[in-house]
């Protein structure tokens, strides 16, 4: 439901317009009346087969198919209750025999629907047959509820005969519940508006270019653009970005701010950001909402939730309204905030962070909530017609994590895991995909050029078939049977992600099978494990919808790689705006060196091992103080900590490992003490290398002996033909861009305020390369003005 929409500009203007309609202050879809009005009792999310979107118009249309030409389709109505305008859109109207319909398309039997969700669709239909009737000005009217099986497409009706006084009451009475909540909510709006408008910019004064930047997100806001914004460390970008947007907020009628973070510590910053923000704005009417995962807010992860399992979810409707009261009135609703609110009403705070998202302004919450196709923000912002602008933090790791929002697998093991536990009626069509999987790994196996990778062109029908049907199958199994946890529900989940994986495969994406060494379970069963997998390549044909549908998005990193490939790849769309700010400080803050005699390649690693660290270990020397030192695997790492213990024993030093719990990772960075002395040792792209903040002395260099080029495997060389294939060769989208993203990452722990010094060693001859050097940051002056290397010295200084 979307905030108060205090909307009176819209209205016509005059006497004559004042006649025609009351002065209405809320604006409220018929869904979101409903919800508020109709939901009773226990929360119970026990599993139920659901129709995809794409089987829900395709129910719609056969039904609008069978009626005949007069039939109406998607009938806009609307409706003023004192203060309150109710709209929506009522599925369609047969004419012929006056009858409103409200489609539904299930994969389900309608018998089975719970009673609260039937209950739920008759107080929508009752809803849209009292706009109805008050618009053609009907006395009585059919309402139909049309269940369409997803499957056969046949559908169940339930009809009843209304009076139009009757659909009126209960259309008043819904609207009465919902008043009082209305008006707070709009006087909510009202004081949000009237102290964003006022809102100064806290610190009192901009950094260095974080007022390029604020201008450039007030502009795309305003002009209801997406903008890429690279702006490198220590500008500020989090307060920089978010104060203009909600500065913007009232002129532009958003209705959410999305704030969202790729890895889970942005959001600790942004809220930092938010708190000064809202205490510099008066009045202080600002509602922000963490939106957390199931994982991180669930009171009982051992229950599942329902009534019979979980007390939380008892009742969870009747103590809602008072809950949700109260979390209002605090506005500030961080993770700890929430579970008070909740526990002290006993109610869940996972679903009531759910709830609240409809009645915040702000949004705090991983990118998978406006990017993941079951993301809950960008979800409910299109029902509800939300008009929401985002900002995203750490944007450059959003081609990877959308990558993984649209990719699907399934390994032979799981399905002969299920096949060995499940009924004797399921079992059939559970033997047909594992011969069709059989089928896929003969096929690869015949292929002697193949090894144990191969890619496909197509989806072959005869799989995609047997996957459907096993589907199809399991939902009705499940449906009889309710699960909540389990392996079953866990496999049916992911066969059910490949099948719409297959059913959006394009070029965008690699269709692959992938035979893997045999595991304990496989072997124990006679075969071979392998998995089949649908991998997105190219997020952009999913992501540019969703970048349309925004008022405004805003993608901003320290580390964008190319323009074009965050456009190519990201999907945004024409007009997109670009702005590469300036770094708050002068370029000779940070000394940049290349050895350019070094080469990282796998195979001449053993032959530079004793030069790289005994470069190390001189620069260390000459600047004694705290370094961080960043290979491209562990076993790299390993191999030069050894080696420079071996020949520089004086020198302290730490390693990252692999498997390092919360409390290992703290320890490491425990050691960056101010004028601290010693040189940690950390894989490029892992925890160390981003979001690390180790201001002043506590780090005053870093060695990088990478360029972060990932590993040759068939899978990448997979990715490369296809990035060639859509986006032409030499652009380096399969590994250059995003191994030096990596570098340009990591190399951003060294200065972190203006007035940081420091060092920053690119440790390969390849750094000097035209192709590599123009996609480092100009500053670092790489390959512009190479000061000839000192004949004592294998050594290229370049700032
Ligand atoms: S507390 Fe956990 S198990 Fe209970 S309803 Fe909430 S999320 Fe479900």
């Amino acid at each position: 439901m979307p905030p108060p929409t205090p909307d009176h500009p819209d209205m016509p203007k005059g006497k004559a317009a004042a006649d025609v309609q009351p002065a209405w202050i809320y604006t409220v879809p018929v869904r979101s009346l409903c919800e508020f009005s109709a939901r009773r009792g226990d929360l119970d999310r026990r599993f139920t087969p659901s129709a995809t979107a794409l089987e829900g118009q395709q129910g719609q249309a056969a039904v609008t198919a069978r009626r005949g030409t007069d039939y109406e389709s998607e009938v806009a109505l609307e409706g003023f209750h004192g203060p309150l305008r109710v709209r929506g859109r009522a599925d369609g109207y047969d004419g012929r025999r006056r009858c409103l319909e409200e489609i539904k398309t299930l994969r389900v039997h309608a018998d089975d629907i719970a009673d609260n969700r039937r209950h739920l669709h008759w107080a929508q239909l009752e809803t849209y047959g009292a706009l109805f009737c008050r618009a053609r000005g009907l006395t009585e009217l059919d309402l139909a509820l049309v269940y369409v099986d997803a499957s056969t497409m046949s559908e169940t009706v339930l009809r009843q005969r209304v009076s139009a006084a009757d659909l009126e009451a209960a259309f008043c009475a819904r609207c009465d519940l919902f008043l009082d909540w209305a008006r707070q909510e709009a006087a909510h709006r009202t004081a949000r508006d009237s102290g964003l408008a006022q809102l100064p910019f806290p610190p009192g004064e901009f950094r260095p270019g974080q007022r390029g930047l604020a201008e450039a997100v007030y502009r795309a806001a305003v002009n209801q653009r997406c903008l890429l914004a690279q702006a490198p460390t220590g500008i500020g970008k989090t307060i920089g970005t978010l104060f203009p947007l909600l500065r913007a907020m009232p002129n532009q009628k958003i209705d959410k701010i999305g704030y969202l973070t790729n890895k889970g510590s942005g959001r600790f910053t942004a809220l930092d950001a938010l708190t000064s923000l809202r205490d510099a704005m008066p009045g202080r009417a600002l509602r922000v909402l963490v939106l957390a995962s199931r994982e991180q807010a669930c009171e009982h992860p051992e229950k599942a939730c329902h009534p019979d399992s979980c007390p939380l979810a008892r009742g969870f409707h009747d103590r809602l309204p008072a809950a949700r009261a109260e979390a209002v009135a605090a506005g500030w609703l961080d993770a700890p905030a929430q579970r008070q609110i909740a526990l002290r009403h006993g109610i869940c705070p996972y679903y009531l962070g759910q709830e609240l998202l409809r009645w915040t302004d702000v949004v705090v919450g991983d990118v998978f909530h406006a990017f993941d196709p079951n993301g809950q923000l960008f979800g409910l912002a299109q029902a509800l017609d939300w008009r929401i602008a985002l900002l995203v933090d750490e944007a450059h790791n959003l081609v990877e994590r959308a990558r993984q929002m649209h990719s699907a697998a399934l390994g032979l093991g799981q399905v002969r895991t299920a096949l060995a536990g499940a009924p004797a009626t399921l079992r059939p069509v559970l033997q047909r995909l594992l011969l069709e999987f059989n089928g896929m790994l003969e096929a690869q196996a015949g292929n002697d050029q193949a090894g144990d990778y191969q890619s496909f062109d197509s989806v072959p029908d005869s799989l995609s078939q047997a996957l459907q049907t096993m589907n199809a199958a399991l939902g009705d199994h499940l449906q009889r049977q309710p699960l909540t946890t389990g392996p079953l529900l866990n496999f049916y989940f992911e066969a059910l992600r490949l099948q719409r994986a297959f059913d959006r495969f394009g070029p965008h994406s690699v269709f692959d099978i992938q035979r893997m060494e045999a595991v304990a379970d496989a072997r124990a069963s006679g075969g071979a494990e392998a998995t089949l997998s649908i991998r997105n390549v190219v997020p952009a044909p999913f992501l540019r919808p969703r970048f349309l549908a925004c008022h405004s998005v805003t993608l901003f990193s320290a580390t964008l790689g190319s323009q074009a490939y965050a456009r190519d790849l990201l999907g945004l769309p024409e007009g997109s705006g670009w702005i590469d700010v300036a770094p708050p400080f002068p370029a000779e803050h940070l000394c940049v060196r290349v050895a350019d005699d070094l080469s990282t390649r796998y195979p001449h690693r053993g032959a530079t091992l004793d030069a790289l660290v005994d470069l190390v270990a001189r620069q260390y020397g000459e600047h004694p103080g705290n370094y961080l030192a960043f290979f491209s695997s562990f076993d790299y790492l390993e191999q030069a900590a050894d080696r420079l213990a071996a020949r520089h024993p004086a020198l302290s030093l730490w390693r990252q490992s692999r498997a390092m719990g919360e409390a290992a990772r703290q320890d490491f960075l425990a050691r960056f003490v101010e004028s601290g002395r010693g040189i940690g040792f950390a894989v490029l792209g892992g925890v160390f290398a981003e979001g690390v903040d180790l201001p002043g002395s506590r780090l005053i260099g870093a060695f990088i002996t990478t360029l972060g080029l990932p590993p040759v495997t068939p899978v990448q060389a997979q990715f490369r033909l296809r990035l060639d294939a859509l986006f032409g060769a030499g652009h380096g989208y399969a590994d250059l861009v995003p191994g030096l993203q990596k570098v340009v990452q990591a190399a951003g722990r060294v200065l972190r305020t203006p007035q940081d010094r420091g060092w920053l060693w690119l440790m390969d001859d390849r750094y000097l390369r035209p192709e590599v050097a123009r996609l480092l940051p100009t500053w670092w002056g790489v390959g512009v003005s190479q000061s000839p290397a000192p004949s004592t010295s294998p050594l290229t200084v370049s700032g």
